[in-house]
């Protein structure tokens, strides 16, 4: 007997890297094993030393195949075991464990946008459609478009077992966000990167792709973004905790945004529900702010606060690390923890 276990992982497309994935057949009762690819097919290696080592960070049921398949996440390692530079989860996985004291959990709110025939879903050929004010959790087949593919990638992630929290429609016609966590920084990153996979494969079948794509239509458009939700146990319990975040965010803004998802300054213009990328800010219940206190929170004295800027083609293991290092080591030093 066996089963098919699909190796995801990802490439080294710059500046923005992209999933890969192929299916190993295994015996049942095995666990996946290391595997291998040709690096360089996916801009990992040269042709001459062109063997990149896969490892198996997480697996989950893979509710595409059923039965006892699974989908395998794989971080990237040269043969000698250690880290390939395109390899980000590994930085993660130090800082998560240096700063588990700290407790940090992660709520992504993950845009897209759905592409068919070479314009966004519900973009009638060779022109626009009615501007945008309805389509953000609308209704309708005006109004709605794509929302067989979004229902059936919510059932995949919940058959997988991911902590997907919920879907919208967004703002632009085919524009999409669903939800992952709240749940710790390792989890969070391979969870999303798993439901982008299925968003993918979902999508292949109704002959739609999906893209991350920040800003896919210039204009009065709004762009994707990655509202990347964060909390710590001390930000969980006090508000002082909660101002230190947003303050030690302001004195690193600009790492932030570097590690933030390339083409970031054509989505954060300060526009569409935006902060400009080149000046910080935060606020309680401002949407126009980088970052947002909810009113809930401000309310509460506790809970989390929402970092707006990350792009929808960021890599929430790169946000995740600077969420991580930026303020756990600030609610430390301030002696907040
Ligand atoms: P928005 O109003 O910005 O659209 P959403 O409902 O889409 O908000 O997303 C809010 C996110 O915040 C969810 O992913 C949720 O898991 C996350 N979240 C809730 N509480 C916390 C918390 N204490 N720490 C981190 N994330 C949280
Ligand atoms: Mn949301
Ligand atoms: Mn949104
Ligand atoms: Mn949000």
């Amino acid at each position: 007997m066996s089963y098919k276990a699909e190796y995801i992982w990802i490439d080294g497309t710059e500046p923005t890297a992209r999933l890969r994935s192929k299916t190993k057949v295994l015996p049942t009762g095995a666990e996946p094993p290391y595997w291998g690819f040709d690096g360089s097919s996916t801009n990992q290696a040269t042709g001459r030393t062109s063997d990149c080592v896969l490892r198996p960070v997480f697996t989950c049921p893979d509710p595409i195949r059923g039965g006892d398949d699974v989908l395998v996440m794989c971080e990237v390692l040269y043969p000698d075991l250690t880290p390939h530079p395109s390899n980000t989860r590994a930085a993660l996985a130090r800082l998560a464990e240096r700063y588990a004291d700290q407790a940090p959990i992660f709520g992504i709110e993950q845009e897209y946008t759905f592409f068919k025939d070479g314009r966004p879903l519900g973009f009638p050929s060779g022109g626009f459609p009615a501007p945008q004010g309805f389509y953000y959790c609308g209704v309708g087949a005006d109004e709605v478009f794509g929302r067989e593919v979004v229902e059936k990638h919510m059932d995949a992630c919940l058959d997988a077992g991911l902590a997907i929290s919920g879907i919208n429609a967004e703002v632009m016609p085919g524009q999409w966000e669903f939800q992952v966590g709240p749940v710790g920084p390792l989890e969070v990153a391979d969870q999303l990167w798993v439901a982008r996979w299925l968003l993918y494969r979902v999508a292949e079948d109704f002959g739609i792709s999906a893209t991350l794509d920040p800003k896919p239509v210039k204009g009065d458009w709004n762009g994707a973004g990655a509202h990347t939700n964060f909390s710590t146990k001390a930000m969980r319990e006090g508000y002082d905790a909660i101002i230190a975040a947003c303050d030690a965010l302001g004195e690193r803004a600009q790492e932030h945004i570097k590690g933030y998802g390339a083409e970031i300054e054509h989505r954060l213009t300060g526009m569409h529900e935006t902060a400009p990328w080149s000046e910080y800010s935060y606020g309680v219940s401002d949407r126009g702010a980088s970052v947002r206190i909810p009113w809930q929170v401000e309310a509460d004295k506790k809970g989390y606060i929402e970092d707006r800027r990350p792009n929808a083609n960021c890599d929430p293991y790169v946000v995740t690390g600077l969420m991580v290092e930026t303020c756990c080591a600030a609610l430390e030093k301030a002696g907040l923890v």
